[in-house]
């Protein structure tokens, strides 16, 4: 049984998730994790569920998705995997956090890399790797098939899809990957979005007045 559970976090509002399973083993994605408070919040919700966290997962490498990487790979020892296309921004996480009015410490660099069509396993949870650039260069999400959960990112939100306007962000790109790539996955399946509320792809397919 798949648990996606939401830390609304940092002064963008960004959506971490936990996800564990039945084992215990659970993945961090996107931790944005930046206030103290949040800090405290994360390690009673792992303490108190007696989880064992295995893996930061990321969808990009925005600053607002990684404010809180070394937080974690610290607290945790475990890795940070993202896709390579996406590791420029980890260098530059600094600078774009400041050019948004925000004061973060260096994220490190992945210490592995995900690649389309590979899987992302722990405990009994499997999720396929989708590259779907557009936002960003090395966006990926994922999915899980068995459960119908799709971990999106910033690629597609409740109502609108991810701003096209930062380095490497292209919109024809990511019009055409939210079609080729996910409306081909069944309607029914969730969205988990990087901000915002969950959706699902049929509500999209319908009704987002940018893919319709
Ligand atoms: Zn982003």
């Amino acid at each position: 049984m798949l648990k996606v559970e939401k830390f609304v976090v940092n002064p963008l509002q960004e959506n971490t998730y936990v996800i564990s399973d039945e084992t215990g083993e659970c993945i961090f994605v996107d931790p944005g994790f930046y206030f103290r408070q949040e800090h405290r919040e994360i390690k009673e919700y792992v303490t108190d569920n007696q989880l064992k966290p295995v893996m930061i997962a990321n969808t990009h490498c925005h600053f607002d998705h990684i404010m809180g990487v070394e937080f974690i790979r610290e607290e945790y020892e475990i890795p940070f995997c993202a896709h390579p296309d996406d590791a420029f921004w980890v260098e530059k996480a600094v600078d774009q956090g400041e050019m948004f009015g925000f004061e973060m410490k260096p994220v490190g660099a992945p210490n592995s890399f995900f690649h389309e069509n590979e899987t992302l396993e722990f405990g009994n949870t499997s999720f396929r790797i989708i590259h779907v650039p557009g936002h960003s260069p090395g966006h990926v999400v994922f999915y899980a098939e068995k459960e119908n959960v799709l971990i999106g990112g910033d690629v597609l939100f409740y109502g609108s899809i991810g701003r096209t306007d930062l380095p490497g962000g292209d919109h024809q790109t990511l019009i055409s990957n939210i079609k080729n790539k996910l409306f081909s996955l069944p309607g029914k399946t969730k969205v988990f979005c990087g901000h915002g509320p969950e959706t699902t792809l049929e509500f999209e397919k319908t009704s987002n007045p940018f893919l319709t």
